[in-house]
């Protein structure tokens, strides 16, 4: 595979991150960051075409590359500062994982499909992106060994909210995650205490599901 970045591809994204800021989206830092990544390099070749519209695509193992917009609309609502231990349920393509990156979060990341997984863990390297480190398991248990986080994002259609990733968020740490069977809803949970949390909603979604048995 050849990793080639173009004027014609740089061009695109601009007109790209034009799209999603008339969408409203306002982090500048997450424009920047959809400005600056290649995502025609985490689609397969016969998408290519396609790469810099917003919209999602399917990559390996029928899953997909999200829609830029919600990549941004998501990523907005974590309010990530550089440094934050940040944890993705779902790295997919990795595109998510590599916004996360470039807005100075740590990053972990858990994928289910193990073919997804080897093809981003050898993908994102090649490209100079480094989160702290892409895990192959089940999302739905998170990373106990690495909580608190400073928040959590959820990239997959969760028919409910995982109490593991509640529980593994710091107080005043943030939850994204789309809830719902066929539709979700944008839901982000702040928590205020040991056992307590703020919950806000952002309307209607379609993701992949968040998948409980592991084949
Ligand atoms: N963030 C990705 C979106 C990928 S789609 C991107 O930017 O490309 C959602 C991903 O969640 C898929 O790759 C799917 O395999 C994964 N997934 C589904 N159920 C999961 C689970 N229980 N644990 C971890 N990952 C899961």
């Amino acid at each position: 595979m050849t990793l080639k970045d173009t004027l014609k591809h740089q061009g695109l994204r601009q007109k790209l991150v034009a799209t999603i800021k008339s969408k409203g989206i306002t982090n500048e830092k997450v424009l920047d960051a959809i400005g600056k990544i290649p995502r025609h390099l985490f689609m397969d070749s016969s998408f290519l075409d396609h790469a810099y519209q917003d919209k999602a695509f399917p990559i390996a193992a029928d899953q997909t590359i999200s829609q830029p917009y919600t990549v941004a609309f998501q990523t907005e609502l974590l309010q990530i500062k550089t440094g934050h231990k940040v944890l993705e349920i779902g790295t997919g393509s990795g595109y998510q994982t590599v916004v996360l990156c470039l807005l100075g979060a740590k990053v972990f990341s858990i994928e289910r499909q193990h073919e997804l997984y080897k093809k981003t863990s050898k993908f994102l390297p090649k490209l100079g992106y480094k989160p702290k480190k892409l895990i192959f398991g089940d999302g739905y248990i998170g990373l106990e060994e690495e909580a608190p986080f400073d928040s959590i994002i959820v990239t997959a259609g969760a028919p409910f909210v995982p109490k593991p990733l509640l529980g593994q968020l710091k107080i005043g740490g943030r939850l994204v995650i789309p809830v719902g069977d066929d539709i979700q809803i944008m839901t982000l949970f702040i928590r205020k205490g040991p056992k307590e949390f703020e919950q806000h909603e952002f309307g209607e979604f379609r993701f992949v599901p968040l998948l409980e048995d592991r084949n």
